[in-house]
């Protein structure tokens, strides 16, 4: 079968579309014919490895996919060859402490799809029965595959981790990515009073407006953290959302009203910093980090987005084919939503 794949880490020159034995599945396991599967920042950084990474090689990549099921394995009993489903991006074990109490993502045996495991783009993917929800006819399959990954992790870090509440006011600090357009529609839905949204181009901050910000700031053109302080009448927010890192952490810390929380899944950026601790204390500030998210935020997320009320924004679909077309456009950054490719 055809996939987008990579036989050694580096540079995206080490990806390709090439032809890998299609896999076979186990008792427990379907065989998803994969018919759309989404892009993800983490690709790139799959793709040059890490220490304690390791992959069995060739690696086929892609976090996020739907499709429909072309075999199943023999234990199989919720699910049959046809049916439409989405699949949760992330795989535990379901039988220790953490995956019993609902709390798979903290699981020993936690991995996920495209990065530690084999991925989505690809024409199939073995994937275990209980990663799969069913997909409502009206829900396209780019739909489901490009929500699946950063909606539950928005989701889990804004309203399961966070505790965000109606009649909150968040800054989201950067226009930009799956997670932080997702947060902001999540904000809205959720009834956030003003959401502030930070980031480097009229173009995203415009898209921002349209998900439900209510007031975008580009970083380019005035300093964000006296801006914020200034539009909230020198409160500050109650949530700040930044998954930048380095570049931001401080303002960001600033722009917190007492009591208030800084949520983090991630530090594009970069991961190592200082910041003056006297914020955390002087202001009983709590920093929230967490990492993608359990399967009961995965189901009810995708609750939402099958009833129309969580949109994931496409910005493009290519064939499997143009997989490496794809990564490089999102290596380059500028994307009004999610990169999508369809075996
Ligand atoms: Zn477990």
């Amino acid at each position: 079968m055809k996939a987008i794949v990579f036989h050694q880490h580096g540079k995206l020159d080490q990806v390709e579309y090439s032809d890998v034995p299609r896999p076979t599945i186990g008792p427990d396991e379907v065989l998803l014919e994969v018919k759309a599967a989404a892009l993800n920042r983490l690709d790139l950084w799959v793709v040059e490895g890490w220490r304690g990474l390791n992959l069995a090689l060739p690696h086929v990549m892609g976090c996020d996919g739907a499709g429909v099921v072309a075999e199943v394995g023999g234990n199989v009993t919720d699910f049959a060859v046809g049916d439409r489903v989405a699949v949760n991006p992330t795989r535990s074990c379901g039988r220790c402490d953490f995956c019993l109490s609902g709390r798979d993502q903290m699981c020993d045996q936690f991995a996920l799809f495209g990065e530690h495991l084999p991925g989505f783009y690809a024409e199939y993917q073995a994937v275990p029965a209980r990663n799969l929800l069913k997909l409502p006819d009206h829900v396209p399959f780019e739909v489901a595959a490009a929500a699946s990954l950063v909606y539950v992790t928005a989701w889990h870090s804004l309203i399961s981790r966070g505790r965000f509440q109606a009649g909150e006011d968040i800054l989201v600090v950067g226009a930009g990515g799956g997670v932080n357009t997702a947060t902001i529609e999540i904000a809205r839905l959720a009834g956030a009073r003003m959401i502030y949204v930070v980031g480097s181009s009229d173009e995203k901050l415009m898209q921002a407006r349209r998900l439900g910000a209510d007031v975008t700031i580009n970083r380019h053109q005035e300093d964000w953290g006296k801006a914020v302080f200034q539009a909230t009448g020198r409160q500050g927010v109650d949530v700040v959302v930044d998954n930048v890192g380095a570049a931001t952490y401080q303002i960001s810390l600033r722009s917190l009203k007492r009591g208030g929380r800084l949520l983090t899944v991630g530090n594009t950026s970069g991961p190592k910093f200082e910041f003056d601790n006297r914020y955390i204390f002087g202001k009983h500030l709590s920093i929230i980090g967490s990492t993608m998210g359990p399967r009961q935020d995965y189901d009810k997320v995708m609750g939402l987005v099958f009833d129309g009320r969580l949109k994931p924004a496409i910005d493009t679909i290519y064939p499997l084919s143009g997989g490496v077309t794809a990564l490089r456009r999102m290596e380059q950054g500028e994307l009004a939503g999610k990169l999508v490719l369809k075996p």
